[in-house]
């Protein structure tokens, strides 16, 4: 059975300009041991979504859809039940987290406070495993004794991770998690979070704007556009070889390390996501998609079976109903144009 089950969720915030549908029914499913990333452009909903897997969004704020965590439904489960379900069955880490840490204590007994609260174990055990957690995450035990300001960004981090792993979850989402650090301290924290998942058999849901990161460390990718999962599948073949334009834009928009003629011609993605209060009718992304069709504009789009263990919401995946004005031939042509990636 999957660990989580997120099915037909939606989220609509009701804001000042009005009703904001951040998440437009998604469906995913994550196994213990897995690993999904999570990928789309800034205001795409991913955040909105990690924020609803533990309903922590706003009240106020319209959820629809179930959250199935171990097979119960998060979004209907009891305050007490769900306090529980936050530590031991799931925690998350979220984009600049290590600036919570609270300046005034020191990082042991900020680690150990969960395990104090959430496991009926005395302050010296529970400190003592704050300071084993210190040393899975690769910083010494003295550290405990430590106050946030005397830790670089990704030491900081690296205590979020073992924060997060405290209570031995069997979920962890990492929002943008290493957003904030640089270039090689984000890769060892990566490193450090994939392994130590893998070692306790824990399901990671990783999001982050980068797809060349979430590819480098999830077996699986789902690409949001505007609310909407666009593209599923595994991380290799979403990456490298996109069956959904905006998947290949995005793919493509990283420049290949060494390869002088990608760097030459940086592929970008030209406009903005649309504004959640006004998205564009049939598929989303029409406006902005290289290689549009006359129907795009007016048939609506859902995820469509695309090859092993793979599914894109776009009318030119082979067999996609509805999709008459296109012949079949005109939908199997490569466009000169059209946005692939160059690895
Ligand atoms: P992402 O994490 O992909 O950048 P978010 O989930 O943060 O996207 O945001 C999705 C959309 O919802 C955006 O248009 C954003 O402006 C809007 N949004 C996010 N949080 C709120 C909120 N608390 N109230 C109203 N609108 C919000
Ligand atoms: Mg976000």
């Amino acid at each position: 059975m999957s660990l989580l089950e997120i099915r037909d969720l939606a989220v609509t915030y009701h804001g000042s300009r009005g009703d904001i549908p951040a998440v437009r029914g998604v469906d995913l499913s994550l196994a213990p041991g897995e690993t999904l990333g999570i990928a789309g452009e800034s205001g795409c909903g991913k955040s909105t979504l990690a924020l609803a897997m533990l309903r922590l969004l706003p009240a106020g704020t319209t959820v629809d859809g179930q959250v199935l965590v171990d097979g119960e439904d998060v979004l209907g489960m009891s305050w007490g039940k769900l306090r529980a379900v936050r530590w031991a069955g799931a925690s998350i880490v979220f984009q600049g987290a290590m600036h919570a840490l609270n300046p005034v204590h020191r990082i042991g007994r900020q680690v150990a406070e969960p395990i104090l609260v959430h496991e009926r174990v005395g302050e010296a055990v529970a400190l003592r495993r704050a300071e084993e957690l210190l040393t899975q995450v690769g910083l010494p035990a003295w550290r405990a004794r430590s106050y946030p300001h005397e830790l670089s960004g990704g030491q900081r981090q690296r205590v979020m991770i073992a924060m997060a792993l405290a209570c031995s979850p069997r979920l962890v989402i990492a929002d943008e998690a290493t957003t904030a650090l640089d270039v090689m301290i984000q890769a060892q924290v990566l490193e450090l979070l994939g392994r130590l998942v893998a070692e306790r058999d824990i399901a990671l849901l990783m999001i982050s704007h980068d797809l060349s990161v979430l590819s480098a460390h999830c077996r699986r990718l789902a690409v949001m556009y505007a609310g909407k999962v666009v593209e599923l599948g595994p991380a290799g073949s979403v990456f490298a070889d996109p069956r959904h334009p905006y998947a290949a834009a995005l793919s493509s928009a990283f420049p290949t390390v060494g390869d002088l003629a990608s760097r030459g011609r940086p592929r970008g993605l030209g406009g903005d996501p649309p504004d959640p209060t006004d998205i564009p009718g049939g598929c989303p992304f029409h406006p902005r998609c290289p290689v549009v069709l006359p129907e795009c504009p007016s048939t609506p789009v859902d995820l469509w079976p695309a090859g092993s263990e793979r599914a894109a919401a776009c009318v030119r995946v082979e067999g996609y109903p509805g999709s008459g004005a296109a012949s079949a031939a005109d939908r199997s042509e490569q466009p000169a144009d059209r946005p692939r990636s160059t690895r």
